[in-house]
C-alpha cells in the first residue's frame, strides 16, 4: 500500500473489539517503512460514561501509543462528536477537561493534528465551529459520498448534508477528510437502477469507481478513508487514484441523478460499521440489515420462496435471528446513524413470519 502512495492509516481503540490499533503497530513496524513516511490517524474513543474522566483518557491514549509501537499521533481525533446530544459532548470532552488536554497535547508534539470525526446533531457541529479560533481544529473527518452530499436527510432524518459540513469547514481552511465514501459498502454494489445513470458515461468504470472519484474531485478533501476487505479493493483503490480523474460537470449531474436513483429503494441506512455489536442476545445486527436492503435493490423482486431462501444463506440457523431479537435496545445508543434497531429488526421479524405463513398457505 505504501509503495503506491496509500500512507493514511486510520484507526481506533474501539476498532474490531480493541485488536485494530494493536494489528495495524504490528503491520507498520514490519513494514520496514520510517515512522514519517506514513499517517496515523487513532482516536479518544471515550463511548461510556466509565471513560468519561479526564485519567481514563489519558490511559487510553498511552495504550493507542503502545499498541501503535510509537511515540506520536499523527492525526488524534474526538470520535464521534455529535453521536448523543450536546450534552454527552460536553460531558466527553468539555466537562472533564479532555479538549483542553488534547490542545496540551498538541503544543507537545504528542500529536500533531486534532480533529474531531462528526456524525449527526447540528449543534455540536456548530458548536465546533464556532470555537474553532479557540481550538485551530486541523482537520475534520466527515461523512460525505454522493447521496450524502445533498440528500442526507433521505438516508437518515439525522444526518447533516455532506455539502453544508464540506461547505463550512472548506470556508475556515479546515481540510476534510472522507468516511464513507461508499455509503457503507452500498454505493460499491451493483444496483440497475444506479448503473444505468453512469455506465453509459464510463461503461469500464465499477460503480465503486464512481463514488471513490466523486470524492477526490472535491479540493478541500485531504484523503479519503474506506474498508477495503479484499486485495483485489486496494488494487483497483489504488488505480483509481492513480492518478484521480476530476469529475466534469456532466457526471456530477449524472451522480447526482444516481443519488436520487439509489434513494429511490428506501434501504435501511446501516453502514456496517459493526459499532452496535455484539449483541447480547447473538444477532447479528448488519447482516440482517444487509439481508433486507440486498432484497429492496434487486432488479426484479423475488418470490416469497426466493427471499426466504436469501435469508437462510445470509443468516443460516442455527444463527440468531430477528425473532430473537428481545428489544433491548442496548445497541440502538451505539449507532451512529441513529437507527432504530431493534424496530427494524421487528419489521425484518414480522416480514419473514408473513412469507412463512405465505408459503405454507401454498
Ligand atoms: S434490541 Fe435486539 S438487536 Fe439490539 S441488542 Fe437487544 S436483542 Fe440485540
Ligand atoms: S446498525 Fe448502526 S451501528 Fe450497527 S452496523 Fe449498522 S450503522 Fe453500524
Amino acid at each position: 500500500m505504501l509503495d503506491n502512495g496509500m500512507n493514511y492509516f486510520d484507526t481506533s481503540p474501539a476498532y474490531c473489539r480493541g485488536l485494530s490499533e494493536g494489528c495495524l503497530g504490528k503491520a507498520l513496524k514490519a513494514s520496514g517503512y520510517k515512522r514519517e513516511d506514513y499517517v496515523i490517524a487513532t482516536k479518544l474513543s471515550n463511548f461510556s460514561p466509565a471513560q468519561y474522566p479526564l485519567e481514563k483518557c489519558k490511559e487510553m491514549f498511552e495504550k493507542s501509543l503502545k499498541e501503535l509501537q510509537t511515540d506520536y499521533i499523527d492525526n488524534y481525533l474526538l470520535h464521534s462528536v455529535g453521536n448523543g446530544d450536546f450534552k454527552t459532548f460536553s460531558k466527553r470532552y468539555l466537562e472533564n477537561g479532555a479538549l483542553d488536554w488534547c490542545i496540551e497535547l498538541r503544543k507537545t508534539g504528542r500529536i500533531k493534528n486534532l480533529g474531531f470525526s462528526f456524525h449527526g446533531d447540528p449543534k455540536v457541529f456548530e458548536w465546533c465551529m464556532e470555537h474553532h479560533d479557540k481550538y485551530k481544529w486541523d482537520f475534520c473527518l466527515i461523512q460525505m459520498n454522493y447521496v450524502d452530499w445533498r440528500h442526507a436527510k433521505a438516508v437518515n432524518k439525522r444526518n447533516l448534508n455532506a455539502k453544508y459540513l464540506y461547505d463550512e469547514l472548506t470556508k475556515r481552511n479546515i481540510p476534510v477528510a472522507i468516511m464513507e465514501p461508499l455509503l457503507g459498502g452500498s454505493l460499491a454494489k451493483y444496483n440497475y437502477a444506479v448503473a444505468k445513470e453512469l455506465t453509459p458515461l464510463d461503461p469500464e468504470a465499477s460503480l465503486a469507481k464512481w463514488a471513490f472519484r466523486f470524492c477526490g474531485s472535491h479540493p478541500n478533501v485531504m484523503t479519503v478513508l474506506s474498508g477495503m476487505t479484499f486485495e483485489e479493493h486496494i488494487k483497483e483503490n489504488i488505480k483509481t487514484f492513480s492518478p484521480l480523474k476530476q469529475c466534469s460537470e456532466k457526471e456530477f449531474e449524472a451522480l447526482e441523478s444516481a443519488a436520487k436513483a439509489y434513494l429511490g429503494f428506501n434501504t435501511i441506512p446501516c453502514t456496517h460499521c459493526n459499532y452496535c455489536m455484539p449483541c447480547p442476545y447473538g444477532l447479528d445486527i448488519p447482516a440482517h440489515f444487509a439481508f433486507r436492503n440486498n432484497i429492496l435493490t434487486m432488479k426484479d423482486y423475488p418470490s416469497a420462496k426466493e427471499v426466504l431462501d436469501e435469508y437462510n444463506k445470509a443468516i443460516p440457523e442455527p444463527l440468531r435471528r430477528a425473532e430473537h431479537c428481545t428489544g433491548c435496545d442496548r445497541c440502538v445508543s451505539h449507532c451512529p446513524q441513529s437507527i432504530n434497531i431493534s424496530k427494524e429488526i421487528a419489521k425484518i421479524d414480522e416480514w419473514i413470519d408473513g412469507l412463512i405463513d405465505k408459503e405454507i398457505a401454498k
